[in-house]
């Protein structure tokens, strides 16, 4: 069996960011002495053979991988993807060197105590480190919940672990056009999969029949975003011990006690089920913007056009100068009811189980 990995070199000799986030991952996950050979994609030589293999595949962007054995070929454009599958031929499961010889329990053994919550609540621990902490504990049993700018830049982190992580982002059916093409911006910029989730359509169904598609601007967004968001969010969480969100406490008068981590009871779970990590929680808009722009994260085109918290197309609007980053949610309502539901404030930060 031959395994070539293709790198794209840069202009400038150097190889690119995610060709080198992709190395990483492979050399922490302990597959990096698989691959036979490392092709280059040489952007400034369209003959190099890293592009001719490029041309041969039908592929566009460097990383990829191509497995060739007994004359089958197999081309992998995900990295993720890649060393899932290659750890598997090997007879071994994607374990980072880092990560822990951490047996999984059976989901819901309530006589397995799986993490306890530090005194300290991780409130001076760096969100990098917050993110290592719960992955180190959970892998992928925890989900980090994508929508929004915040959300990728955990991704981000993430993957820097090389540890074993999951996402799903929910679709509520009135997202943006742009935000469906963020999502899969992200998607292929890090190679990883998106579990996208969708609302019941009964339910749905129902609502509408009985109201209207825009029901919220008269009698409040909670009877849809219950339907559409937060009854998603409670029947994709029931595959998870640990969730993760890129909330923090300077986004809403609802989020000035927002937890680094706790055990969330809101989700019709018990103390000890599912821990819900905020890494972010104690940064500012400044320091999460300045991380993406340091770090190359996929944004929102959104963005450019004055929107900067987004959620459903008519439920979003572009905030005017001096306005609070979340002023273009639910515009029509109360500061204090700007919540869809899926970040209920309370949760028990009781110390462990
Ligand atoms: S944000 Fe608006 S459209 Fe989206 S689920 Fe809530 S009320 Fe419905």
């Amino acid at each position: 069996m031959t395994i070539t990995m293709v790198k794209k070199r840069l202009a400038n000799g150097g190889a690119c960011r995610k060709c080198d986030q992709a190395e990483d991952m492979l050399k922490t996950r302990q597959l990096w002495d698989k691959i036979g050979r490392v092709a280059w994609a040489d952007e400034t030589n369209p003959d190099s053979e890293g592009n001719r293999l490029a041309r041969e595949h039908g592929v566009e962007l460097a990383p990829f991988f191509i497995i060739e054995d007994n004359g089958d070929t197999k081309v992998y454009t995900s990295t993720v993807k890649f060393a899932k599958d290659l750890a598997a031929l090997n007879g071994s499961a994607p374990v980072s060197a880092e990560a822990p010889a951490r047996a999984t329990p059976a989901f819901n053994d309530p006589s397995v105590v799986r993490y306890q919550i530090p005194a300290d609540g991780l409130e001076r621990v760096p969100p990098r480190d917050v993110v290592k902490q719960a992955l180190l504990a959970f892998g992928e049993k925890c989900g980090i919940a994508f929508s929004g700018a915040e959300d990728v830049v955990l991704i981000d982190m993430a993957l820097k672990t090389g540890l074993p992580f999951s996402v799903f982002s929910i679709d509520t059916g009135r997202l943006h056009p742009e935000t469906y093409r963020f999502l899969d911006k992200v998607r292929e910029h890090y190679g990883i999969d998106i579990h996208v989730v969708t609302p019941e359509p009964l339910p749905v169904e129902a609502l509408v029949r009985k109201k209207g598609l825009y029901s919220f601007y008269q009698d409040g967004h909670q009877e849809c975003c219950e339907v559409r968001k937060v009854s998603s969010l409670r029947r994709v969480l029931r595959g998870y011990e640990a969730w993760m969100t890129g909330q923090r406490r300077d986004q809403s008068p609802t989020r000035t006690d927002l937890a680094v981590v706790a055990w969330d009871t809101t989700q019709q779970r018990s103390p000890g089920e599912l821990a819900k990590f905020n890494p972010l929680a104690t940064w500012s808009l400044s320091e999460t913007w300045d991380y993406i722009r340091a770090n190359g994260v996929p944004t929102n085109e959104l963005h450019e056009r004055g929107f900067i918290s987004i959620g459903c197309e008519p439920c979003t609007r572009a905030t005017r100068p001096g306005e609070h980053e979340r002023a273009g949610r639910w515009w029509w309502e109360d500061a204090t009811k700007r919540e869809c539901g899926l970040h209920v404030p309370h949760v028990d930060r009781g110390a462990g189980i």
